[in-house]
């Protein structure tokens, strides 16, 4: 059905899967689409969750899949279940008939073309809400362009500074490179950050950074790189939410919850900087609370 997917190379990883015949690659997804949540979601940054929530859709599979992944059910487990693309049309609107501020598309990378043509469709059925592209940051720009003006926001993890840490817990070469060039390309796309009346976004970029203990040199180097190549003009949240799952037992340096103390330092260390749109988390945030079930 989709050229893009007979050698797929939409992601970094490049496996060329030829997934209309059926084959997989890396992230185990085929040419049907599968998730598993559709519904509002309120755990994420106040500027896209709002009042009413975030219509977040949670897709299945992964092309990082990071051993600390606080979704692994999807990720690693690969629960969910398969929609076709007038599905994923139908969910987007029943999503803003239900008042949310945006659609949230969560990790959605390897379903670009898909994607695309659900939106299309919604759209001009009478979709108008935001459309949040939500991310690994493990996102090639060439994929990213085919979204262009479907888009209004970008929430890119920014995860690893250098090769040692991504190579240990996302298995790939070059994260850093990769996922700077995607914000960039992504930052291109959305201009300046735009908010409503009631301060709910409505175009822009928000880079997240998940603070892992014992890297605060990863969390300096990449903060000092936003701030220097972006200053104020994107918007990033610093998330102390990182919780343990089972799967890190073999990692018992990442097997603890992150030292607030160190989070505080880091949130310090942005204002030092100069850094005036940061979103900070409070402690209670680290809970498996914030992981919500996952229908299969
Ligand atoms: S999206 Fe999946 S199949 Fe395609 S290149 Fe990435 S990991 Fe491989």
């Amino acid at each position: 059905m989709y050229e893009a997917l007979s050698a797929c190379r939409l992601c970094p990883r490049e496996c060329g899967a030829n997934r209309n015949a059926g084959e997989t690659g890396f992230c185990g997804a085929t040419d049907k689409i599968k998730i598993a949540r559709a519904a509002p979601h309120m755990w994420e940054e106040p500027c896209i969750s709002g009042k009413n929530g975030s219509g977040t859709v949670f897709f299945s599979h992964c092309t990082l899949k990071c051993v600390y992944c606080q979704n692994y059910q999807l990720s690693t487990e690969n629960k969910g279940y398969e929609i076709t693309e007038d599905e994923l049309c139908e969910i987007f609107l029943n999503l803003q008939k239900q008042g949310v501020h945006n659609i949230n598309l969560v990790t959605p990378t390897h379903y670009v073309p898909q994607i695309i043509t659900a939106l299309k469709s919604a759209k001009e059925q009478g979709l108008i809400i935001p459309i949040v592209y939500n991310t690994s940051g493990w996102e090639k720009a060439e994929t990213l362009k085919m979204l262009e003006g479907l888009i209004d926001i970008y929430m890119p993890d920014m995860k690893y500074f250098t090769n040692k840490r991504a190579e240990k817990y996302s298995s790939v070469r070059g994260y850093f490179q990769i996922a700077s060039k995607a914000v960039e390309e992504m930052t291109c796309q959305t201009g300046k950050c735009e908010f409503d009346k009631n301060g709910i976004m409505q175009k822009g970029v928000i880079v997240r950074h998940l603070m892992l203990p014992g890297m605060m040199s990863e969390t300096k180097k990449i903060m000092e790189y936003l701030y220097k190549t972006y200053g104020n003009s994107i918007y990033v949240s610093l998330m102390s939410q990182y919780t343990p799952m089972p799967q890190v037992e073999r990692f018992p340096e990442i097997n603890r919850r992150l030292n607030m103390t160190q989070y505080d330092m880091m949130v310090e260390y942005c204002a030092d900087l100069g850094m005036e749109n940061v979103y900070i988390q409070d402690g209670e945030s680290a809970s498996e609370s914030f992981i919500p079930p996952f229908e299969t």
